[in-house]
């Protein structure tokens, strides 16, 4: 019997937020790529939270924005509230959060890869991978198919052998019913890669008419919404909102879950599967934070085409009827209908160490993988990851160089050099913690730090470089003007600095020295600045921060520089870490295990002291690796 035999340039083994991105980036730098999703209901499934951004995660889409990737002017368009977080802090973390409409943004994202040349999508489910000679060549299907391929890019997120549970119920699919895909782990294992079981959970989904909302604090989105895509106008966007809604848990609530505990699968031991820290389930919270009479619960609405409410912060895989029992004491959730359980999901990923900084494997030449399949959670973490496996797939393709973005560049190299040097034991969550360098990270300025990089990959338009290079001059030319204009202390500014209650000057001062201080603002001091040029609001906004931030900016630039001294000093591929005699035996092993690509990525490595590496320069310096 004959099977169907296709070849394509670049295979995508899944079409959530990472497979969208990896498609689409492969597709728009013109290789013949397809994308396969066990069911055509997951393309950009929102399968729990119905929102995109949010601390740390709105940097990673801004991110994905400025190299040209889809999520930011999606979610811009299939938002139903949206809210620029932590505004009273500085603008490091400023974030910007926006409730989605599920619906919409898959069908939005569904239409985007329909439009795009030279993407295919198909349904159907990868069964097993073909490498030959340590590389990729092709994929296999259930139905027996073979596409033959130069790379290929796992984004397979919960589905590989998922299993949801809740109470002593067990159902063998993906999230939310979807068929789960249930042989390629074994083609994993067969060719040498290393499989880890992670889980996660979601909460019920309620039926909005069966909510008093009376009883719960509306949350309502900004006046004026910002943008996350960079090429948004941002008029275009202003519609009106729908609130979400705030209520909370109570000692009742606690007592229910407490009496059940033994009924949950997580702590009646049936889930093998490791969650994350950061996403715990209410059973978690009511377990670890047992001194707290109350949990914040955020009900938020998934569509506009549907009546069911996510309630956040309570997820779950109690059984069914103790859900009832549980929701049924929140306030405001009295009479509530479930329309959905709760449940947890379990799915096997890999250990992220396995790949390079590229994300492609270390020992299969040409397979890159990205998102959840990687160890990560989130819609966020996985877009930003299938950006870059489609980007250094179509770049093996086209023999060019593959990009890597380090720690000092983005929220996004931040979060690859995590997942592939350390040894992550929970699925990995972005936080604005984790970023060292994050006053020069910010969702801002996501642009003026990669959209340079979008450009020479080949994602960014010759156009909107032209736009982004005439922002930067406008810029640089606002903040040296600002320096060397002198305000004078004369009547109008002191009644100004008065209605500001800000000191009076005794003497002219310099402009910037007004915008340095902190009851003032390069924006608010147009009143008094009358020489100042038209500029739009992204300009003026970076023009006020890196003059009032300019202090802890060059002292952050510092750092980089520090750290780039051992960043850019490689490692050679071929080095053996045997040879280098005076290592610590757990270094040795560590180095030969992991593979480092630099010298930087070595001193992060747990178990790689500083005294390691120090012998490992002297090493390289004396070019013993050579012989
Ligand atoms: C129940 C649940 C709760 C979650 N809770 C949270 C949370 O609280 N916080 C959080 O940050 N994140 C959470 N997540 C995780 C996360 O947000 C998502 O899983 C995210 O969708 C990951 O994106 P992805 O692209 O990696 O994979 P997914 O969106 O899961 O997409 C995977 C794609 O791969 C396809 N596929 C898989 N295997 C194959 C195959 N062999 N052949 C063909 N196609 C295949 C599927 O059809 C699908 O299209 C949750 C996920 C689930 C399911």
């Amino acid at each position: 019997m004959s099977v169907v035999e296709e070849t394509f340039d670049v295979v995508v083994i899944g079409a959530g937020h990472a497979g969208c991105e990896a498609g689409l980036a492969c597709a728009r730098l013109g290789l013949e790529t397809i994308v396969f999703t066990v069911s055509m209901d997951s393309v950009a499934f929102m399968p729990c939270n119905p929102h995109i951004g949010g601390s740390s995660k709105g940097h990673l889409v801004r991110e994905i924005d400025a190299l040209g990737g889809q999520m930011g002017i999606n979610i811009d368009k299939t938002y139903l509230q949206s809210k620029m977080l932590n505004t009273s802090k500085g603008p490091a973390v400023h974030s910007l959060r926006a409730q989605a409409d599920k619906v919409m943004y898959a069908l939005e994202m569904r239409r985007t890869l329909a439009e795009t040349d030279h993407l295919t999508l198909r349904q159907g489910e990868v069964t097993d991978l073909i490498i030959e000679d340590g590389r990729i060549t092709g994929v296999k299907m259930f139905s027996g198919a073979i596409y033959h391929c130069k790379a290929a890019i796992l984004c397979t997120g919960t589905y590989l052998k998922a299993r949801c549970l809740y109470g002593n119920v067990i159902e063998h699919t993906g999230p939310n019913g979807l068929k789960s895909a249930n042989y390629l782990t074994q083609s994993l294992i067969d060719h040498g890669v290393e499989m880890q079981r992670y889980k996660t959970g979601t909460p019920a989904r309620i039926d909005r008419k069966s909510i008093d909302f009376s009883k719960m604090e509306p949350q309502y989105g900004d006046q004026r919404v910002v943008p996350f895509s960079f090429t948004t106008d941002p008029d275009s966007i202003q519609k009106e909102q729908v609130p979400c809604y705030l209520t909370y848990t109570n000692e009742e609530t606690h007592d229910i879950i407490r009496a059940h505990l033994d009924e949950s699968p997580i702590y009646a031991g049936i889930i093998e599967g490791t969650g994350p820290r950061y996403c715990p389930s209410i059973e978690d919270k009511v377990v670890k934070f047992s001194d707290k009479q109350r949990h914040q619960l955020f009900v938020e609405p998934e569509s506009a085409f549907s009546d069911e409410m996510y309630i956040s912060g309570m997820s779950s895989s109690m059984p069914e009827a103790v859900q009832y029992e549980m929701y049924h004491t929140v306030p405001g959730l009295e009479n509530c209908k479930i329309t959905r359980n709760a449940y947890a999901i379990e799915y096997d990923c890999i250990k992220a160490n396995q790949l390079y900084p590229t994300l492609e494997f270390k020992n299969i030449h040409g397979l890159f993988s990205g998102g959840q399949f990687n160890g990560s959670s989130g819609y966020e973490e996985a877009a930003c990851q299938g950006l870059i496996a489609g980007i250094n797939a179509a770049m093996e393709v086209l023999g060019r160089e593959q990009i890597v973005l380090d720690r000092s560049q983005a929220y996004i190299g931040v979060l690859i050099d995590d997942l592939v040097t350390k040894e992550n034991r929970e699925p990995y969550r972005m936080m604005t913690s984790r970023a060292e360098y994050r006053l020069l990270l910010r969702q801002d300025n996501a642009d003026l730090r990669l959209s340079k990089i979008g450009h020479e990959v080949g994602l960014i338009s010759d156009e909107r470089y032209e736009k982004l290079l005439e922002k930067e001059r406008m810029i640089e030319e606002e903040i040296q003007r600002v320096k060397t204009v002198n305000i004078g202390a004369n009547e109008p500014v002191q009644k100004f600095l008065e209605a500001h209650n800000s000191i009076p000057l005794k003497k002219g001062m310099k402009l910037a020295e007004l915008v340095r201080r902190p009851e003032l603002n390069y924006q608010m001091l147009a009143d008094i600045d009358p020489t100042r040029p038209e500029l739009p609001e992204d300009v003026q906004e970076q023009v006020d921060i890196n003059i009032k931030y300019e202090g802890y900016i060059e002292r952050q630039i510092k750092q980089i520089a520090d750290f780039k001294k051992l960043e850019d000093k490689k490692i050679p591929e071929g080095i053996d870490y045997d040879d280098v005699s005076s290592l610590r035996l757990e270094a040795q092993q560590k180095l030969k295990a992991l593979r480092p690509i630099s010298i930087g990525q070595a001193s992060r490595i747990s178990g790689v002291s500083p005294a390691d590496i120090s012998v490992l320069l002297v090493y390289l310096e004396q070019g013993k690796y050579l012989k």
